[in-house]
């Protein structure tokens, strides 16, 4: 469905994707792993076009996409949901989520969605009407998945969705995750917390200062003495 090949990407002089290739099979979820500053985020960022790679090959469901713009990436149904819980604090959990259907036209569907969105995060709905910005943290990571399946993605990229939330909100939000999946959206998924992201995806890359260090299955990652010294704590 989603296939780099080859991407080199730069800020200015820093060389942050020394030529990756990843590929998304359609209905899997698959994880970026990797340390801080490995070039996970930079990865997301260049399928969204927020960042123009120098080399490589990006394609879509076949079609090339590196001459395309930022928002035919959303019209194509990449959606992405930014590290950091991006939702618009002054505005409510409910104009939040209208936000992320604006370009669509179908009503009836984007209705669907909503009531979609509420079945999967209920506190969603109960709290529809207070601002964004006096939402709990794990309450925004929800938010801004939320916003992000208003889109209709076909593929959801998934920032970080466990960073500094408490782990047992990280065991909702993952389960939710699985289940976004499993009614049909492919997910591409950036984690630090590698055992959760081993434990629900399909197939995993192990990024490492801009390359591709490892890749596998994750169920054979899991097992992998290196990994299991690297990021899963001995
Ligand atoms: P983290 O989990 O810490 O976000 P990451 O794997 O997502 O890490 P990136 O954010 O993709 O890493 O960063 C990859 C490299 O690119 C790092 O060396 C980082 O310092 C550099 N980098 C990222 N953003 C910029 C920028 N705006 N300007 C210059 N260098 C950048």
């Amino acid at each position: 469905m989603l296939k780099l090949d080859n991407i080199h990407v730069y800020y200015d002089h820093v060389h942050a994707l020394k030529g990756i290739s990843i590929e998304v099979k359609k209905g899997s979820i698959v994880s970026l792993l990797g340390a801080n500053g490995a070039g996970k985020s930079t990865a997301l960022k260049t399928i969204s076009l927020l960042l123009k790679p120098k080399k490589g090959d990006y394609l879509f469901e076949d079609s090339p996409m590196l001459k395309k713009s930022s928002s035919d990436v959303v019209k194509a149904g990449i959606i992405h949901c930014p590290e950091g819980r991006r939702v618009f604090p002054l505005l409510t959990v409910m104009e939040n989520l209208k936000a992320g259907s604006y370009i669509r036209k179908d009503k009836e569907q984007i209705k669907h969605d909503l009531e979609k969105v509420f079945t999967y995060f209920p506190r969603l709905q109960e709290r529809q009407n207070q601002k964004a910005g006096t939402l709990s943290g794990g309450e925004q990571q929800m938010l801004a998945i939320g916003r992000a399946l208003m889109g209709n993605p076909k593929i959801l990229l998934l920032d970080e969705p466990s960073l500094g939330i408490a782990p047992i909100l990280v065991k909702e939000i993952f389960e939710i995750i699985k289940e976004i999946n499993s009614e049909g959206t492919t997910i591409l998924l950036v984690e630090q917390n590698a055992n959760m992201a081993l434990e629900i995806s399909d197939y995993s890359y192990v990024l490492e200062n801009g390359h591709v260090a490892l890749q596998g299955k994750s169920e054979h990652l899991k097992d992998d003495p290196e990994v299991r010294r690297l990021y899963l704590g001995g």
